[in-house]
């Protein structure tokens, strides 16, 4: 990698379907990442269940070889470019999910899980469909079982990295969805989560794309960030870009981000 800071998250049109029609190719980030001085990783979305049903998805019928070719090109003309995935977790599909790391596991430079949804057809991460799921289970139900999941996801070990560990929050919180009082919403549980990571050797992600909706922080928060940092968990931070306006804006912090990351590494050394 040619440049000290990496940004390990972002999406593109062509391989991430919640990205606009006009959002970014590999082509637009690079240019911006060049020009700024970071090294840039495509995490785009691979999720089972939609991979292997759903005609549209861009890794429908065996597209990840498409994808390694692509990016296998890049990489022979631009040194800073890394190829990467956010796959997402399901409790059921364990076995899948392993032998998919045992396939592409080495094809790739960085593999992320990640839970997004559970129940089919509702991700946490799009706010119509939690608000129709809200209508159907309760608020603390689905927090609860937010974070029973991801416990088991890191407790597998099926990924080395892990994406936004508290993104259920993202809009569940009191200045959105608010959460009702039965509901546990501290700090201390999503540090749990982190001390788990830490117990399994798995590197957690400073998400810093929470800024971008009403909670207005990062995912985790600063403080939880450094609180980990402290009890000994490694970060890599990840933008988690779906525009090129928003990629090109967070690159100052990205870079802070590491900043922050490396001053406490450096003191607890
Ligand atoms: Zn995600
Ligand atoms: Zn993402």
């Amino acid at each position: 990698m040619r440049f000290k800071y990496t940004d390990y998250h972002v999406h593109t049109k062509n391989w991430s379907i919640d990205v606009d029609q006009d959002g970014p190719i590999f082509e637009d980030y690079i240019k911006i990442a060049e020009m700024h001085q970071i090294n840039v990783c495509f995490l785009e979305h691979f999720e089972l269940n939609y991979v292997e049903k759903d005609k549209l998805n861009p890794f429908y019928n065996g597209g990840i070889d498409d994808y390694l070719e692509e990016i296998d090109k890049l990489k022979e003309t631009y040194d800073f470019v890394l190829g990467g995935l956010e796959v997402e977790y399901y409790v059921d599909r364990e076995i899948v999910l392993l032998e998919f790391m045992d396939d592409y596991g080495n094809e790739l430079d960085f593999i992320a899980g990640s839970i997004h949804e559970w129940i089919h057809h509702y991700p946490i991460t799009t706010r119509a469909r939690l608000e129709e799921l809200v209508k159907k289970v309760s608020v603390k139900q689905i927090i609860d079982n937010y974070f029973e999941i991801y416990q088991k996801m890191i407790e597998s070990k099926i990924f080395k990295n892990v994406c936004h560990i508290d993104t259920i929050f993202r809009y569940i919180n009191e200045d959105d969805i608010k959460p009702t009082e039965d509901c546990n919403t501290s700090d201390e549980r999503v540090l749990e989560l982190g001390r788990i990571c830490i117990k399994n050797k798995i590197q957690i992600e400073y998400n810093l794309s929470g800024i971008k909706f009403p909670i207005g922080r990062t995912f985790p928060s600063k403080g939880v960030v450094i609180n980990l940092l402290n009890e000994g968990a490694t970060f890599f931070v990840g933008s988690d870009s779906h525009s090129i306006e928003y990629f090109t804006k967070q690159i100052p912090k990205v870079k802070k981000a590491y900043n922050l990351i490396h001053s406490i590494q450096k003191f607890n050394i």
